[in-house]
């Protein structure tokens, strides 16, 4: 029996060891490399959209990143991610963070960690204006979205009896629209709003149809928490400091092309 609790606790210390070097690791390897690396998106306006002439990635995203790199006193380096690359291209170690627009869920959590909640929209319609005043009005009707989303997982939910077309990215989603090939676009409201001022003035509309709730949260290797804590305290100070907001002003302000209200606060709730 004794033999017994000793393999146990021996067990225990060795998990309880690795645990705190692996932990370590990110922090370490980052100060060690002198570079952060970031996984952002890089068609999604407002949040992370490259230039067209120079490919430099701009946005929210990249500014949250810039300032957590800023914090740790080393350089950014960018990586472009796909939607269904956002959580492998972390446990694959290829970058240390992601910052994509990517929602807190349950499902995701058993994969990866999330920082504090850094953004808050909610899932709405990009559609022609006057067509939907109510979520029945996209009944059996063709909506465009983009795969390993909550978008396309909470609009089948909410309208099963669409037609969901799944795009490469919202942009090209848009364009669909703009050809009349689908009835509406579906993902946040904040991506939509910011696609939406690339358009003519007064062809289409976000009506006040939302289908969820979506905080978004940095993602983080699981089980580094030295890490996870430095990013969450950096967060912390942000909004405590008002870099947070001058940040959301700059892509989100009264005086920026994608005018919303701030209705969140990063706190560690
Ligand atoms: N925020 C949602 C998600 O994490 C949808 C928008 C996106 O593609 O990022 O899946």
């Amino acid at each position: 029996m004794k033999k017994i609790v000793l393999f146990f606790t021996m067990m225990v210390l060795l998990i309880g060891v690795c645990g705190v070097s692996r932990a370590e690791d990110t922090l370490q390897g980052i100060t060690k490399r002198g570079v952060l690396r970031a996984g952002v998106k890089d068609l999604t306006p407002g949040f992370a959209l490259a230039d067209l002439k120079t490919g430099e990635i701009k946005g929210y995203d990249v500014d949250i990143v810039r300032a957590i790199a800023r914090k740790l006193d080393v350089r950014l380096e960018i990586t472009p991610v796909k939607e269904e690359e956002r959580i492998s291209f972390l446990t694959e170690g290829r970058v240390d963070i992601v910052a994509a627009t990517m929602t807190r869920t349950k499902e995701r959590e058993y994969l990866i960690d999330f920082s504090h909640t850094y953004f808050v929209t909610a899932q709405k319609f990009l559609v022609r204006k006057g067509t939907v005043q109510r979520l029945t009005d996209l009944n059996n009707k063709t909506i465009g979205t983009v795969d390993k989303t909550t978008s396309v997982v909470n609009v089948r939910k909410a309208v099963p009896s669409a037609n969901i077309v799944i795009f490469s990215d919202y942009v090209p989603a848009f364009l669909a629209l703009q050809k009349r090939e689908i009835f509406a676009v579906t993902t946040d409201e904040a991506i939509l709003a910011a696609i939406l001022v690339t358009a003519d003035e007064g062809v289409f509309e976000i009506p006040q149809v939302s289908i969820s709730k979506e905080p978004y949260g940095l993602g983080i290797r699981k089980g580094h928490e030295s890490f996870l804590r430095f990013v969450n305290q950096t967060l912390l100070d942000m909004e405590e400091s008002g870099e947070a907001k001058r940040i959301y002003d700059k892509w989100f302000g009264p005086e920026s092309s994608i005018p919303m209200k701030r209705t969140f606060k990063i706190t560690s709730r």
